[in-house]
């Protein structure tokens, strides 16, 4: 069948929107329209050149939409059930998997770089030429074809413009504090940037019962987000040393870095307090190195750690985050940015690189 998707070629070009041809799901997967699609730090990784994968790569793996025809083995979902991709399919085979850890899955982190879905395969062609996979998804596409495993019920109540931000912010965002450092209610936490991520792990701190959340951010606009979101102290980066050694000399409880470059893992790092855990949450560029002074684990045996997709089963985790919105706990809706149509893929890109305060959508 022909879908109509964005694919990035090389650094420095604009995504082409082409049509492309989509084989039909097998037995155990699912055709889905897409509704919305949220532009995500890491698909700036490699618009930026940050990440080497192969092209023509449809971007996007943060979405949500109906399912529109399923395989004959498919019992989760129905055509017409409106659906969020979660772009981590764990095996439940591997050694990680059989841990407990879905988000070491050997078969997923070896299909995200070689931009693939797990079997191996991208289903999608271009001019006779494979098509890879943004995040084993690529869902900057009108049409896509996942497996069941990852097209997870919405159910009622959520539009789909809000339920796309489930995908990968919400699910790594307050997946990080909740699932993974199990912040205990009390806590003071630090947040190192304040994009897409870092507004859900400023939620993830309220939802915790954390006391105090100190956020960190150049851009005054995603300051004044992370207060709504929870926020109790705000800093740009020039400020937060001042701000940290005013309110919390000793540091915070919790360090949480959702920008993830070496310089904001460094700073988290700093500002935690000795025994305290600094949390990894956003991805580095491809290669870079930490440079951190050893004794800040030794001598303040802090704790230095890092989370992939909340740590969790998306399956088991995106029914818990649903029941947040619907409690009134966890707010989508002040999180959204502006809107793009699949044709101005590229201004969307381009809000989202300029540092948006809420998330950039393309709406398929
Ligand atoms: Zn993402
Ligand atoms: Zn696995």
């Amino acid at each position: 069948m022909k879908t109509r998707a964005a694919l990035f070629h090389a650094v420095g070009e604009p995504l082409e929107v082409a049509e492309i041809d989509l084989e039909e799901p097998r037995a155990d997967e699912v055709l889905v329209r897409m509704v919305a699609v949220g532009i995500c730090g890491t698909d700036l990784h490699q618009v930026k050149g940050e990440f080497q994968r192969p092209t023509p790569m449809v971007l996007g793996h943060e979405g949500a939409g109906v399912v529109e025809a399923v395989g004959d083995a498919v019992t989760r979902v129905r055509p017409g059930d409106e659906v969020v991709l979660s772009w981590a399919p764990s095996c439940g085979e591997c050694a990680g998997c059989r841990r407990g850890r879905p988000a070491t899955c050997r078969v997923l982190n070896a299909a995200i770089p070689n931009g693939t879905l797990p079997d191996g395969t991208t289903r999608m062609t271009w001019r006779g030429e494979t098509v890879y996979r943004g995040t084993a998804t690529g869902c900057l596409t009108e049409r896509i074809v996942v497996s069941e495993q990852v097209a997870l019920p919405l159910g009622e109540g959520v539009p789909l413009d809000q339920a796309a931000l489930l995908g990968c912010a919400v699910l790594t965002g307050v997946g990080a504090v909740l699932s993974a450092a199990r912040v205990a209610a009390g806590s003071s936490v630090l947040v190192i940037g304040a994009g897409g991520v870092g507004q859900f792990v400023v939620q993830g701190a309220r939802i915790a019962g954390a006391t105090t959340i100190v956020v960190s951010d150049p851009v005054e606009a995603r300051l004044d987000a992370a207060r709504r979101a929870g926020a109790t102290h705000l800093a740009t980066p020039d400020e937060l040393r001042d701000v940290i050694r005013a309110e919390f000399p000793d540091g915070t409880d919790y360090g949480f870095d959702a920008v993830g470059d070496p310089a904001t893992t460094a700073t988290a790092l700093r500002f935690t307090r000795d025994g305290g855990t600094t949390v990894i949450v956003g991805l580095p560029a491809q290669g870079l190195r930490l440079d951190l002074d050893p004794f800040e684990l030794i001598r303040k045996e802090k704790l230095l750690t890092g989370t992939l997709y909340g740590s969790q089963d998306p399956a088991l985790a995106l029914p818990a985050m649903l029941e947040h919105v619907r409690l009134g706990r966890l707010d989508l809706a002040s999180s959204l940015g502006p809107s793009f149509s699949l044709d101005d893929v590229n201004e969307a890109v381009d809000a989202s690189l300029a540092g948006e305060a809420g998330r950039v959508l393309v709406l398929p």
